[in-house]
């Protein structure tokens, strides 16, 4: 078995980590998990970097003035447990205090300073405590660090030891010519070769007067500089200075995860530092872009900070657990640029991809199963054209997911969720249940949409692992959990399956969309009419009798007898298109409580946009004859109010109501 050996950035631990930092690590989980999938022996490092003059800063200010590492210690857990929150499946947690880190720096510095590339000197400059780097003063802007503008750089003149940068140049060069794929995406490749050839000068390796920090065995009053120690950390983890053999298996390192503002240490430096010391320098590096929050830098003291922890168990879905952000972390991110995250826009993501789209449909083919051949589904056939699209998916995730595109690999297996819906639609398999005659055709059908069901689950796995396996046991797939291997993604014509109705997946968002002021009382002069009155062509059915003059022209007034002709009842919205020649209509699939969600046209369009409607509880007419309008069956009428020249609105009913609930 191949292995492949994965490490995301250490982070300083003065503060608690946030949704950015998080990013990285479930992205780097995505890719752990696939690589998993695809078949190799994973060892998945993250971890903490500690001998930050930051941290020892912090923890003083903690009071643990006396002994930062117990500041480190309760800071672990705090970032720990959001990692494992969010899923993180790490095979190993490094922290930069530990014993096996101290013998690794030791080793590489004194290695690097035999081969007669450290040297003594004196470095005399500015020095941004905050950044932990000299700066110079060519970088500085009002004589202040550009990143910190709020603090004044310290002049410092100290004795200390040199990393002989500019010897590598040339090996670098060549390196990035001989290895393109060493750095991804391109552009940060670009970024790096500029750099390299603007020249590269030797670089300080060492921090005298200070305590925090590996000493360096060739001088033992200096520490080493924590940007030399952190990056050892991946050699560390695998037994580099402590166990030779372990070291031998495990490197070079497949992949550095990193952001994009450190790729200069990681292709740069570490090399060199490596091929210093006679080891290969690691496979490849992929430098992410930022999450922003809201268009903005994520920050704590800008206050455009998320908790990664309230991300994993968000108010609006509080029992859907950490797999809708990773899904929105790497399926609305093209990786390897930056992104966005919004509350706003992860609750109607979440709606759109989980609940109505990929829950949707596994509901509705586990529950037709259910309906139509009592949970048992065997194949019928080799599978039809589902069987072509789960081929063409699976082609382009793998390629995508090769290729770091983990955006793409996610919409590749979504690509196979809305075909299945499309196939369901199409093939209707209520109507099918309706005559015995299509009994083998309804075999079919069920275990074709059941085996997209299956297919996607697999390849969507390493996004969403617990609803995935959940998903799997559901659809009766014979192997699921950590047993799972790519090929199973592969479309499957064999098998008597045995499906497990359950409760949605992911329950439509509880948080009422901003904008919703259905009936709040803020129009008292409403009068419920059929919405779009003037536009009879467009009304997706005729007035309801109810709601039109229904006895005598002096005496509008109808009896019970006749209100109770007119069923109204709770429905949700599962779908919302905007109808293209119309500009009044959206096409609407609502949930009424039965076998299969209905279609309806409503004149709503100058009220709401299509994404709007999704999720909501409204009220239809549900006993109209269905009505063909516009190449489509309106099957239906939505209740709706609009005060003169207003846009409409429409009814809405209390969330909590079953859609079928009868109204009167
Ligand atoms: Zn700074």
């Amino acid at each position: 078995m191949s292995r492949y050996y994965l490490t995301t950035a250490i982070d300083y631990v003065n503060s608690r980590p946030h949704l950015g930092t998080a990013y990285e690590k479930v992205t780097a989980d995505v890719i752990a998990r696939y690589k998993r999938l695809a078949g190799f022996d994973v060892h998945f490092l993250m971890g903490n970097d500690e001998h930050s003059q930051n941290v020892f800063k912090k923890a003083s200010e903690e009071g643990f003035h006396n002994n930062p590492v117990a500041y480190c210690d309760r800071m672990e857990e705090e970032f720990t447990s959001v990692w494992k929150a969010l899923h993180c499946s790490y095979d190993d947690f490094i922290r930069t205090t530990q014993p096996r880190h101290k013998a690794a720096v030791q080793k590489l510095a004194q290695a690097a300073y035999d081969a007669g590339d450290i040297y003594e000197g004196v470095y005399e400059g500015w020095y941004c405590v905050s950044c932990e780097a000299f700066k110079p003063e060519k970088d500085l802007v009002d004589g202040k660090c550009p990143v910190h503008p709020t603090l004044t750089p310290e002049w410092i003149r100290e004795k200390n030891f040199f990393f002989r940068l500019s010897k590598y140049r040339d090996r670098l060069i060549k390196h990035f010519e001989a290895q393109p794929s060493f750095l991804e995406p391109e552009i940060r490749r670009n970024e790096i070769l500029r750099l390299l050839d603007a020249g590269l000068e030797d670089i300080s390796m060492s921090r005298a007067g200070q305590s925090w920090g590996v000493p360096l065995p060739f001088d033992p009053d200096s520490v080493v500089y924590v940007w030399f120690d952190a990056l050892i950390n991946y050699a560390t983890a695998v037994g580099y200075g402590t166990d030779d053999a372990r070291f031998a298996q495990w490197w070079p390192a497949d992949l550095h995860v990193i952001g994009k503002d450190i790729t200069r240490f990681h292709t740069v430096f570490w090399p060199a530092m490596l091929w210093s010391a006679g080891v290969e320098p690691p496979r490849q590096v992929f430098g992410h872009g930022w999450l922003h929050y809201g268009g903005q830098r994520m920050s704590k003291s800008l206050g455009t900070s998320v908790d990664p922890m309230d991300a994993a168990a968000p108010k609006f879905a509080p029992d859907a657990g950490p797999d809708p952000i990773r899904l929105y972390l790497t399926k609305e991110i093209t990786y390897g640029t930056d992104g966005d995250f919004t509350w706003e826009r992860f609750e109607e993501r979440y709606n759109v991809d989980l609940a109505n789209n990929f829950g949707n449909l596994v509901s509705r083919v586990v529950s037709m199963a259910d309906k139509y051949r009592s949970g048992r589904i065997a194949p019928a056939g080799d599978g039809g054209r589902l069987a072509g699209v789960a081929a063409a998916s699976f082609e382009r995730y793998r390629n995508a997911m090769d290729g770091f595109a983990l955006h793409d690999g996610v919409a590749a297996a979504y690509q196979l969720v809305d075909a299945a819906n499309v196939f369901i639609a199409d093939n209707a398999p209520w109507k099918l249940a309706k005559d015995p005659g299509n009994a083998a055709r309804l075999d079919a059908v069920l275990f074709e949409a059941a085996e997209a069901v299956r297919v996607a689950a697999v390849l969507l796995r390493p996004v969403m692992p617990t609803s995935c396996d959940e998903i799997l046991r559901r659809i009766g797939a014979p192997v699921a959990g950590a047993a799972l291997q790519l090929d199973d993604a592969r479309w499957q014509s064999a098998g008597e399956r045995t499906t497990i109705q359950g409760p949605p997946m992911w329950p439509r968002s509880i948080s009422v969309p901003s904008g919703d002021m259905a009936l709040t009382g803020h129009a008292p002069e409403v009068v419920i009419r059929p919405a779009k009155e003037k536009s009879v062509e467009e009304i997706p059915a005729g007035p309801g009798p109810a709601l039109a003059p229904a006895g005598p022209a002096d005496d509008a007034r109808i009896g019970i007898e006749d209100f109770l002709k007119v069923e109204l009842r709770v429905a949700k919205v599962r779908e919302a298109t905007a109808m293209p020649k119309s500009k009044k209509l959206i096409r609407l699939l609502v949930d009424v409580g039965e076998a299969e969600p209905r279609t309806i046209l409503a004149g709503i369009a100058e009220g709401y946009q299509p994404e709007q409607l999704v999720g909501r509880t409204i009220v239809i007419v549900a006993n109209l004859k269905p009505r063909p309008m516009m190449g489509t069956e309106s099957n239906g009428m939505v209740l709706a109010a609009s005060a003169d020249g207003q846009p409409p609105i429409l009814v809405a009913a209390d969330d909590t109501l079953p859609p079928g609930t009868r109204v009167g």
